[in-house]
C-alpha cells in the first residue's frame, strides 16, 4: 500500500520510556528514551512522551503523524487502555492511560501488553515474517509470553494467554513469586539464574565466589560459554526447563517456531541448545523434529515496531 502513515511506538518500562519514529517502510528512524520516574504518577509520564512526540512530528513531512501505539507491563485492559496493579508503576493503576495521552496529543492512541506488542513486532518484521504461528517468550526480571496462530494474537477469556513464565515444569520446584511451585521463571529468569549459580558457588566452589563481586544471570552466561562446569549446570538445567515448557506449548498447539527475546535472551545457544535437545524428548516424534527454537531477530526495537503496527492498523494503514 502507498502512503502509509508515520506512526510511534512507545515502550513505557518502570524505569523508562522508549520512543520510535516509525516511517512508512517500518523503519525507526529516530529513537528516544526518557526515565519514567514513575512516583511523580501518570500526568507528568504523559506531558515527556507528548514532548517527544512533538519533537517527532517536526522530522515527518507535513507533520503528519497518524496513530501511537504504546504497550506496558500487564495487567491491562488493552480496550479501556487501563493498567490494573502494575508492580512497576503503582500510581499508574486504573488510569485511563490511553485516553490521556490520545487527549494531550490529539491523535489516536492504542495500548497493548508489552509481551504481546513485541511478538507482532516480531511476527511482521522479524524472525516471524514468513511464518503464520509463532509463540515468542521475553526472558528478563519475569518471564511474559505471546502467542499468535494462525495470524491472531491469542487472548484468552480475560487477555491472560501465554503466561509461559508460569508453567510449572517441577511440581517440588522452588516458591514463584506468583504463590506458585517450579515455575519456568523459577528456572530462567535472569534473577533466578543468579539465585542458582550463586547457590552452587557458596557450596562448592566459595573461592570463586569471593572473586566475583555480584552474581548476575548475565555473568552465569558468560562463565558457562567459558565451560565453567557450575555455570553449565545451571544453564543446562534452565535450558531443560524451557524445552519442556516448548514440548506443552507445541503439544498443545501445534506450532513449530519459538523466538526469544528479553535480556536473558542474550545467552543464546548456551541456553538454547539444551532445550532444542529437551524438547523433543517431551513431544511426540512427529513434533519433536519440527520445532525451532531462535533468538529474537529485532531485539529492544521489537516492541516499538509492533506497538507502531498496532498503531497503524488503529487507522486502517497497514
Ligand atoms: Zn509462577
Amino acid at each position: 500500500m502507498d502512503n502509509k502513515p508515520w506512526v510511534v511506538g512507545v515502550d513505557l518500562g518502570g524505569t523508562k520510556i522508549e520512543l520510535g519514529l516509525v516511517d512508512p517502510d517500518n523503519r525507526i528512524v529516530r529513537r528516544k528514551r526518557i526515565p519514567t520516574l514513575a512516583d511523580e504518577g501518570p500526568q507528568p509520564a504523559v506531558e515527556r512522551m507528548a514532548a517527544v512526540v512533538d519533537e517527532f512530528r517536526s522530522l515527518v513531512p507535513g507533520g503528519q503523524i497518524a496513530a501511537l501505539g504504546i504497550c506496558c507491563p500487564g495487567p491491562l485492559d488493552h480496550i479501556a487502555g487501563v493498567l490494573f496493579n502494575p508492580v512497576n508503576l503503582p500510581r499508574f493503576d486504573r488510569v485511563p492511560l490511553r485516553q490521556m495521552i490520545s487527549d494531550r496529543l490529539g491523535m489516536p492512541v492504542c495500548m497493548e501488553h508489552d509481551a504481546k506488542a513485541a511478538a507482532l513486532g516480531e511476527f511482521y518484521y522479524g524472525a516471524g515474517r514468513d511464518e503464520k504461528s509463532m509463540v515468542y517468550t521475553v526472558i528478563g526480571t519475569g518471564v511474559g509470553a505471546a502467542i499468535i496462530m494462525d495470524g491472531q494474537l491469542l487472548r484468552g477469556v480475560k487477555n491472560y494467554a501465554g503466561e509461559v513464565g508460569h508453567f510449572t515444569v517441577d511440581r517440588h520446584g522452588e516458591l514463584c513469586v506468583c504463590g506458585s511451585h517450579g515455575c519456568l521463571e523459577t528456572f530462567i529468569s535472569g534473577p533466578w539464574l543468579a539465585r542458582r549459580y550463586q547457590r552452587l558457588l557458596e557450596v562448592v566452589a566459595p573461592q570463586k565466589l569471593a572473586a566475583v563481586e555480584r552474581v548476575t544471570g548475565e555473568l552465569c552466561a558468560t562463565h558457562a560459554r567459558q565451560g565453567e562446569p557450575l555455570a553449565l549446570q545451571v544453564m543446562n538445567s534452565a535450558g531443560e526447563a524451557l524445552g519442556i515448557a516448548v514440548a506443552i506449548l507445541a503439544m498443545t498447539l501445534d506450532i513449530e517456531l519459538y523466538v526469544f527475546g528479553g535480556s536473558v535472551s542474550k545467552c543464546g545457544d548456551v541456553l538454547l541448545d539444551p532445550a532444542r535437545r529437551t524438547a523433543p524428548q517431551y513431544s511426540f516424534r512427529t513434533v519433536g523434529p519440527r520445532l525451532r527454537l531462535a533468538v529474537s531477530e529485532l531485539g529492544d526495537e521489537g516492541p516499538l515496531l509492533g506497538c507502531g503496527w498496532l498503531a497503524r492498523e488503529l487507522v486502517g494503514g497497514n
